[in-house]
């Protein structure tokens, strides 16, 4: 019998999940099918009763505006997911629905692939929304400080007392400040990586970024988890300072490929999952 994992969000029409986990599973004859489905609030519970615990179904994705809600469904939640506050992948175990968090994994992954080892750097994050969340608990174990700046000033000081609190025996200094011009100028002085967690600068509004290159330079590593467009303002400009830079794919594939290990137990294809990406991005032009 076909195993069928679900998206689950609303809207999804643009997401490039069921094409890359199609292609994954193909490339590894496993019998799974990967489909996008339109879930709107008022049906979340019924979609995940009546749906998601059916046998034939393996698990899904979740993605906007149901990580956080879709919690009070689940019967179990992985502790770290527990702790981010939002669950992007479910499995269904016989029934039993567990939910877990792989945003955070893949940025960590896609960070330490690309800049190696960040003991003892500071990192600023631009945002204090679900991706900023998953991110920022992955980095307590390894850089020494945090700064979180966000339009909404309470979003980012909940957030820094949030790691505070779970930060079991690591030293980081971890702020949560109101998003400002001179704040940001004040904070990327000094700061050994920025990352880009909202969505200004994504496609359509392609023009936009919250850096004025002048704050930027070259001993920096910019992170901007946006893949649409592949290259955003910020990473072009964080390129012409002479930055080290990072879009948002390596991120995206990898918080695929874990969704995949955990529905699957077989390591995803991730050359080829990374290829279809680019491919279906570089067509979207
Ligand atoms: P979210 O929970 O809605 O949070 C969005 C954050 O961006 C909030 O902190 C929000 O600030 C801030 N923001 C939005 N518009 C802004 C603006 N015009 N100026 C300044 N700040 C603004 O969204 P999310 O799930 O974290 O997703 C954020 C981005 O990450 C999206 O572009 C998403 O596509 C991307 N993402 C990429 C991956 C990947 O695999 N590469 C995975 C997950 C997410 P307020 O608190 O003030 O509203």
């Amino acid at each position: 019998m076909t195993k069928i994992c679900y998206l689950i969000g609303y809207p999804i029409e643009h997401s490039l999940s069921p094409v890359m986990h199609n292609t994954a599973f193909k490339e590894l004859g496993i019998d799974f099918s990967y489909r996008a489905i339109n879930v709107e609030s008022h049906h979340l519970r019924s979609f995940i009763e009546e749906t998601l615990r059916r046998p034939m179904v393996r698990g899904a994705n979740v993605t906007i505006p149901h990580k956080v809600d879709v919690i009070k469904f689940l019967d179990e939640v992985d502790p770290l997911a527990k702790e981010i506050g939002a669950v992007n992948t479910i499995v269904n175990d016989e029934g039993v629905l567990r939910g877990f968090n792989t945003d955070g994994f893949g940025a960590f992954r896609a960070l330490i692939e690309a800049y190696g080892s960040l003991k003892e750097m500071k990192v600023v994050l631009l945002g204090a929304g679900g991706a900023t969340r998953a991110i920022s608990y992955y980095l307590l174990k390894e850089v020494q400080s945090m700064v979180i700046l966000n339009r909404t000033e309470r979003k980012a000081l909940e957030l820094a007392k949030d790691l505070r609190k779970s930060l079991r025996g690591f030293k980081v200094e971890i702020y949560g400040s109101l998003l400002t011009k001179a704040r940001l100028r004040e904070e990327l002085f000094d700061a050994d990586v920025v990352i880009n967690t909202t969505p200004v600068g994504m496609y359509p509004n392609v023009e936009n970024t919250l850096i004025c290159k002048n704050f930027l330079n070259k001993k920096m590593m910019v992170f901007d988890v946006i893949y649409n467009p592949f290259e955003t303002r910020l990473i072009l400009e964080a390129k012409d300072v002479g930055a080290k830079t990072l879009n948002g794919v390596n991120m995206f594939v990898y918080q695929g490929s874990e969704a995949f290990r955990l529905w699957t137990s077989r390591d995803a294809p991730i050359d080829i999952m990374t290829q279809v990406v680019i491919k279906a991005l570089e067509e979207k032009g």
